[in-house]
């Protein structure tokens, strides 16, 4: 990372990216409030050799020593990325992101129920997935594009962005007309060239960790979308596969804090999928809340019996308001507001 004097003109920047370009390495100039850094990730001998540190303008070259380089807080070193989202501000500390919905969209009625059930309980966005990831090939797979459309209509009656998953780079285009946020599931974190595509869509991508992904992992599957272009880029702890299998996943609530430090992105917890049993959900999203968690993203379902798939970990959409009221209230305890538009 290249970090410019403070007086830095816009032709010394410019001179310095074409410089550093002419190396072939991945460039990118972040303007700060005080100085501007110029992020250069590739072989360091030869960024080493360029002579970058006497040219005008140009100040320090500082090496960034971690695996992953775009989602590293050495590189943004001017403090946390906040996104907006349709005017809900997530990221920065100031605020917690509620986002619920059901698992799949079912049907139009089912999802339009809970979508106008939890915006009246004051969540942020509403979640649904329309293709699903399924352990067995014969399990339901979701409305596909029908489901997009009822999801574009909640959105229409409620006013919620939509998050949704993208499965296979061919929905890319259907994803991207009508999502607001692009989720990659836990499933496709390594799936590197699905990656590349959820990076060009030009919407923020809320990237879950793996079942078995490090969280150095994580932050490098983080850097394939960041490398796109986009800056918008949201993770979120679902848990992990460890020995215990008397919980679904094993919630690990010290990535959050460990992610704190380590990246500038904003992070969210996925109690739900974690947990695989609704009695668990509401004590798992006090908990992300109390450990800086930016937000968490919960299953709703207004009969879970019935649900196609997750039913067990789906809250009651009647409980729902009860529950949003206490996580709401953990996350005040640590200066944070709903992050409403
Ligand atoms: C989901 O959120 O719908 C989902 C399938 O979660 P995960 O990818 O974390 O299993
Ligand atoms: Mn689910």
């Amino acid at each position: 990372m290249i970090v410019m004097t403070p007086h830095a003109t816009e032709a010394e920047i410019e001179a310095v990216r074409t410089r550093l370009a002419t190396t072939g390495v991945h460039v990118v100039v972040m303007p700060g409030e005080l100085t501007t850094a110029i992020g250069a990730i590739g072989d360091p001998a030869g960024v080493a050799e360029l002579g970058l540190e006497g040219m005008s303008g140009g100040g320090r070259v500082v090496p960034i020593s971690r695996p992953y380089k775009l989602a590293s807080s050495e590189l943004y070193h001017e403090g946390p990325t906040i996104l907006d989202i349709a005017g809900r501000s997530v990221g920065g500390g100031d605020t917690f992101c509620l986002i619920a919905g059901p698992s799949t969209v079912e049907t139009r009625e089912q999802t339009l129920d809970v979508a106008r059930a939890v915006k009246a309980a004051g969540a942020s966005m509403l979640r649904g997935g329309a293709f699903k990831p399924r352990t067995s090939p014969f399990a339901f797979k979701g409305l596909g594009v029908a489901g997009l459309e009822i999801l574009a209509e909640a959105r229409e009656q409620t006013g919620l962005p939509v998050v949704t998953e993208l499965l296979d780079s061919q929905h890319a285009d259907a994803i991207a007309r009508h999502a607001d946020v692009v989720q990659i599931g836990a499933r496709n974190m390594q799936n590197y060239a699905l990656l590349e595509v959820a990076g060009k869509l030009g919407k923020p991508v809320l990237l879950k960790r793996g079942l078995s992904s490090t969280l150095e992992e994580l932050l490098m599957a983080a850097d394939y979308v960041l490398k796109e272009g986009t800056d918008e880029v949201v993770l979120c702890e679902r848990g992990i596969r460890t020995f215990e299998t008397a919980t679904r996943f094993t919630l690990d609530l010290g990535a959050i804090p460990w992610l704190k430090l380590h990246t500038h992105l904003p992070v969210i917890v996925d109690p739900s999928h974690a947990a695989g049993d609704r009695r668990l959900v509401e004590a798992l999203a006090r908990g992300a809340a109390a450990v800086g968690a930016d937000g968490i993203i919960v299953e709703v379902h207004d009969e879970p019996e019935q649900a196609m798939c997750d039913g067990p970990q789906q809250l009651r959409t009647r409980d729902f308001p009860r529950f949003a009221t206490e996580v709401l209230a953990h996350a005040a305890l640590v200066g944070r507001r709903p992050a409403t538009a």
